[in-house]
C-alpha cells in the first residue's frame, strides 16, 4: 500500500497523556492522578451547560441543526458581528483544517513563530506546503516581515496568546503585521486563550470585530479552554463573509454533534463561569510564579491558563516530566519543541498543591 507522499513528512500529533494511561501504566489510583497537561479548565464545565447536554440526550437520534443558527446568533451577539461572518468547527482545529485545504497546495508555504501550536504545521504538511518559522517564539514584526518578503507565504499564523509558550502579542503589534502583508496572504489570528489575555491586560485584547475589514484575515476562537468544553469539540472562525463562504465548501455536513451545539449555546449564556475561571486562575498562577522565583529558574510571563517553566542545563525537562508522570502528575514536556522547558496548566488550588509537592521532591 502506497500512501500520499506528503505523509512521510508528518509526525502524528502527540496529545496530552490521558489520566487512564497513568492509572494503567503506573498503578496510581485514578483520584490521585493530576492532569495539568492539556490546558483544560480545572473547574470543569458550567452546571448550566451540563444540564443542557443532558436535556438534549433524548434528541440523539436526530441530526443536529446544520445551520447552527442559534450558536451563530449567540456568537454574533457576543462579538458584534453578523452570522455570515462565522463558521463553526469541531474545535477551532477543524477550522484550521478548512483554512489549510482552502488555500494551500504543494507550491505554497506557510509562516509561523519558532515555537507555536503544532497543528499549524501538520495541516499545512497534509497539503504538501512548505513550513517556515521565525527565529524566536515571540511574534516579532521584523522577523515576520523578513520571512514574509523572502518566502511570500500563503498563510501566516499569529497565535496570541501563544501556545505552548504563554506569551502574548499586543493588538497593535498584530495589526502592524496584518497591515504590512498583501491580500494574497491569509493571516490567521488564533485567539484560543484570548479570554485570559484580555482579562490580564487590555492591550492584548483582540476582538474578531477588529479584523473584519481585512479580506484576508480570520480570527479563531474555541470553547475548549476558558469555557471548559474541551470534550465537546466546538470552535469557530470569524472573518469577512466571502472568506466564510469559501471555507464552508470544505465543511462536512453536521460537523458538530447536537450535544456539542447545545453545550456551546448554553456556554455563551453563562459568562459568569468564564469570569469565575479567570478569578481562580489569576490567583493560582501567582503561586507558580513565586515557586519559580524561590527555586531559581525562569518562566515566561503567561497570558494563558498555563505557565511555561524554562530550565538551564542543570535541569532536564524530559527527566523531570518522566519523574512527575511516575508520581501521577501529567504536565507537558516541551523537549519536542526544542526547548528545555515544561508547560503546566494551572489547576485548582488542590491540584496545584499536589503538583508543588511532587515537583519539589523531584527537583530536590
Ligand atoms: C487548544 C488550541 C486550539 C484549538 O482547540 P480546539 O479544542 O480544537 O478548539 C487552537 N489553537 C491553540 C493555540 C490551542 O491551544
Amino acid at each position: 500500500m502506497r500512501y500520499n507522499k506528503v505523509l512521510k513528512e508528518i509526525k502524528t500529533y502527540e496529545a496530552g497523556k490521558p489520566i487512564e494511561l497513568v492509572v494503567r501504566e503506573f498503578g496510581i489510583a485514578k483520584e490521585d492522578v493530576v492532569k495539568l497537561a492539556s490546558n483544560e479548565n480545572p473547574i470543569g464545565t458550567s452546571p448550566a451547560v451540563e444540564r443542557a447536554i443532558i436535556a438534549n440526550a433524548s434528541k440523539a437520534h436526530l441530526y443536529p441543526d446544520d445551520s447552527m443558527f442559534e450558536l451563530k446568533a449567540a456568537l454574533a451577539s457576543k462579538y458584534a458581528v453578523h452570522e455570515d461572518n462565522i463558521i463553526i468547527g469541531a474545535g477551532s482545529d477543524q477550522v484550521l483544517e478548512f483554512i489549510s485545504r482552502a488555500v494551500l497546495d504543494e507550491s505554497s508555504s506557510v509562516l509561523m513563530s519558532a515555537v507555536t501550536f503544532a497543528m499549524y504545521e501538520i495541516y499545512a504538511k497534509q497539503m504538501g506546503a512548505k513550513i517556515y518559522r521565525t527565529a524566536s517564539y515571540e511574534h516579532k514584526y521584523d522577523e515576520f516581515m523578513e520571512a514574509y518578503h523572502m518566502y511570500k507565504p500563503k498563510i501566516i499564523y499569529l497565535c496570541t496568546p501563544n501556545n505552548p509558550t504563554g506569551d502574548a502579542t499586543s493588538k497593535e503589534a498584530v495589526l502592524e503585521i496584518i497591515n504590512a502583508v498583501d491580500e494574497e496572504t491569509l493571516v490567521v489570528v488564533d485567539g484560543a486563550y484570548m479570554e485570559y489575555a484580555a482579562a490580564k491586560n487590555s492591550k492584548y485584547a483582540i476582538s474578531p470585530n477588529d479584523l473584519l475589514s481585512y479580506p484576508n484575515v480570520i480570527y479563531l476562537g474555541t470553547f475548549s479552554k476558558a469555557y471548559g468544553l474541551g470534550g465537546m469539540r466546538v470552535g469557530y472562525g470569524i472573518a469577512n463573509a466571502q472568506m466564510i463562504e469559501e471555507l464552508y465548501k470544505m465543511r462536512p455536513p453536521f460537523n458538530i454533534s447536537s450535544l456539542s451545539l447545545a453545550a456551546a449555546i448554553e456556554a455563551c449564556k453563562d459568562e459568569s463561569f468564564v469570569e469565575e475561571s479567570i478569578v481562580l486562575h489569576t490567583e493560582q498562577i501567582k503561586r507558580y510564579e513565586a515557586f519559580a522565583k524561590e527555586n531559581g529558574f525562569e518562566y515566561i510571563e503567561s497570558y494563558t491558563n498555563f505557565i511555561t517553566y524554562l530550565f538551564d542545563e542543570k535541569m532536564d525537562s524530559t527527566q523531570i516530566a518522566d519523574a512527575l508522570l511516575k508520581r501521577g502528575v501529567i504536565i507537558r514536556n516541551l523537549a519536542s519543541y526544542g526547548m528545555n522547558a515544561m508547560r503546566i496548566t494551572i489547576g485548582t488550588s488542590k491540584q496545584n498543591d499536589v503538583f508543588f509537592k511532587h515537583f519539589s521532591e523531584v527537583i530536590a
